[in-house]
């Protein structure tokens, strides 16, 4: 008897691909006879115009997906019009005779399987074909998917048969088991097939935490895979909330006292700085609190997009405080905290040009300043350090992004053997990893059991000063530029009180903070580099144009002439990057120097800033300002953060 449930709603002879569910089995192409019902898709031998054994049953539960594929090249014209249908378990490519009988089926399947709560919402658009997908090269057939399902993320297109993923965690939470919810804290790319990508501020379901440094995962859209644990911060659901997830942005009592744990609570930093993170956003609504300069006062930045300026305009607002304590930007709303105020302005403009919609944050997980007091040791662990991807190269090889003690970000140099000269290098580490100053790039350890030697420093989210320069120069403001030369100044100024000379003062040895921060780094290093290219003024890789006539001609370094590199850094940074005498290779450079020809004044250099710069030049290195007098020149071209 034929029930609604088993009543065909297509049938057709369609051509189906082996499913090479192992590896050795053949590409093969059968006919066969599909049966699509409500409750499977089937498919049977036929033979004489007859209906056979069944060979194959997909529950219709099952399904994720039922797409097009693209055709490969060389397809003879039986297999122009292939779809795919991924369900649990497996992918099945079957190819109908002509176009319209693929929309019919597809529209068929959609139709049936709109309400699966699994749909998919990326797929593969490129065959899975001799073990690797032909769209993105993944080698997984259950590799996540490279292409948006658009079907999925537009309802309202032309077929809106299937429901977009349920949004809610407790429909998948009913599918399938986890341990407890997790946010993601840091974006995360994965190294190898299985794993998954990690988005900052999405949640993921945690399958497995026994190890301390990588958990199992699954996020929204079905994907399993480990992640690093220092990437997750744990959501904990207080009882009696509805399985609605916490919001990072959520208030809640025991929060609202410590301003400084919030994502956009930024501490003091200057106002052009501010300026800088908020245009680089550059997104309406981009906000940050920071300390006003009234001690105890804090003020709300926020970038409105509106206005005639095309990188946006930066507004700022004084947190009020009223007689009854409580706290206001406009009058009419107070509120008995400042993380409850941003709050509601996270969700009412109120007053402001825009909500607060973006938080900018410069948040970073360094090591705290607590962690190394006392002396040594400064060997660490090299076990408790997670080595999470390559950030650069550098004279001593390769650098990577790190994860110390599963928590702390880290950048770690592996020194290249042959590259350094390691025994005094090790005997001078503790001397360098002593300079502690907030513009000096903090050595934390290193790890000499083995090789590669690992030097292991703060890790600097915006990468070098130089490429910072040229990728995000055209955003910055002058002011940012003099601060940019300040923030160096002042670690050179530090460098120059304990008769510490830099030897390579330069923007690819200076380093971009989280807050734009800039710090010096490799102070001293050069004395260990074993590459006689480098280290020789003669070599071809020694930078010439960074160096005083007096180190080119008789190697004599000392802070004056870490002066005079300080010049033509500063000139980098008000070109925004240009090489300096660009126009000469170092032969000339030595040979025109030497006769008292300078680098020109840069556009954005102001004469006064010109002069500074210039001042470093002078041939004589006694006539030279030291690095303290060189503060007290800059610091009326700060910007005034007066209110
Ligand atoms: P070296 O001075 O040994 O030749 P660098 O210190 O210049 O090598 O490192 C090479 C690159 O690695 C840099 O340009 C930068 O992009 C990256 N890098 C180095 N140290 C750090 C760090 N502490 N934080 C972030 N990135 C870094």
């Amino acid at each position: 008897m034929e029930t609604m449930e088993n009543k065909s709603i297509l049938e057709e002879l369609l051509i189906k691909k082996s499913q090479q569910k192992k590896k050795i089995s053949p590409n093969n192409y059968k006919e066969r006879l599909f049966v699509l019902t409500k409750t499977s898709l089937s498919y049977y031998e036929y033979d004489k115009e007859k209906k056979g054994h069944r060979k194959g049953l997909i529950d219709i539960k099952k399904i994720r997906c039922a797409e097009t594929v693209n055709v490969e090249e060389h397809t003879p014209p039986e297999r122009q019009h292939p779809f795919q249908i991924v369900y649990k378990g497996g992918l099945l490519y079957v190819f109908t005779a002509d176009e319209e009988s693929r929309i019919r089926w597809l529209e068929a399947l959609h139709k049936e399987i709109k309400d699966n709560t699994e749909l998919l919402n990326k797929y593969h658009k490129g065959f899975f074909s001799s073990g690797k997908f032909l769209c993105c090269n993944q080698t997984c057939k259950a590799a996540p998917g490279c292409t948006v399902w658009e079907k999925y993320s537009s309802p309202h297109g032309a077929s809106s048969a299937v429901k977009p993923l349920p949004s809610i965690p407790g429909e998948l939470k009913r599918e399938k088991s986890f341990l407890k919810e997790a946010l993601a804290v840091y974006n995360y790319e994965p190294k190898g097939n299985s794993d998954v990508h990690l988005v900052r501020k999405k949640k993921y379901y945690v399958l497995k935490d026994e190890d301390p440094d990588w958990w199992k995962v699954r996020d929204l859209e079905g994907n399993e895979g480990f992640v690093p644990r220092a990437y997750l911060k744990e959501i904990h659901h207080t009882t009696g909330e509805s399985g609605e997830s916490s919001n990072a942005a959520n208030v809640t009592s025991e929060e609202e006292e410590n301003i400084t744990k919030y994502d956009w609570y930024v501490g003091s930093i200057s106002r052009a700085q501010v300026g800088q993170l908020l245009r680089q956003k550059g997104k309406e609504g981009a906000f940050m609190v920071r300390n006003s300069s009234h001690v105890g006062k804090y003020t709300v930045s926020v970038l409105s997009m509106t206005g005639r300026d095309k990188k946006g305009t930066v507004k700022h607002y004084h947190v009020h405080v009223n007689s009854a304590n409580q706290f206001y930007l406009a009058e009419n709303y107070c509120f008995s905290s400042v993380p409850k105020l941003i709050h509601y302005h996270q969700h009412n403009s109120a007053g402001m040009v825009t909500r607060l919609r973006h938080a900018v944050s410069t948040k970073a997980n360094k090591v705290p300043s607590t962690a190394h007091l006392g002396n040594g040791p400064w060997e660490l662990k090299r076990e408790e350090i997670a080595l999470l991807k390559e950030i650069g190269s550098g004279q001593f090889g390769v650098v990577q992004m790190g994860k110390w003690k599963g928590k702390y970000d880290v950048a770690v140099k592996m020194i290249k053997e042959g590259s350094m000269s390691e025994d005094e290098f090790i005997e001078e580490a503790e001397t360098m990893m002593r300079l502690n100053h907030p513009k000096l790039v903090k050595l934390y350890g290193v790890c000499t059991k083995a090789y590669p030697i690992y030097l292991v420093a703060e890790y600097m989210v915006n990468g070098c000063l130089l490429s910072y320069l040229k990728g995000h120069g055209k955003e910055l403001h002058p002011f940012q530029l003099v601060e940019m030369c300040f923030h160096v100044c002042e670690a050179m100024a530090f460098l120059e009180s304990h008769q510490f000379i830099h030897r390579d003062l330069a923007a690819r040895n200076c380093l971009v903070d989280a807050d734009l921060t800039i710090k010096v780094s490799d102070f001293g290093m050069t004395r260990y580099v074993l590459d006689d290219l480098y280290v020789s003024s003669l070599g071809t890789k020694f930078p010439v144009k960074w160096a005083a006539p007096e180190v080119f001609h008789y190697a004599k370094f000392s802070s004056k002439s870490d002066v005079w590199a300080f010049g033509i850094l500063m000139w980098e940074v008000f070109t925004l990057g240009k090489q300096p005498y660009n126009l000469y290779h170092n032969a000339q450079v030595i040979e025109k120097v030497s006769h008292g020809y300078r680098l020109y004044r840069p556009q954005l250099a102001s004469e006064e800033i010109y002069q500074i710069m210039y001042s470093c030049w002078h041939e004589v290195p006694e006539n030279r300002p030291t690095f303290h007098h060189l503060l007290s020149c800059l610091e009326p071209h700060r910007e005034d953060d007066k209110p």
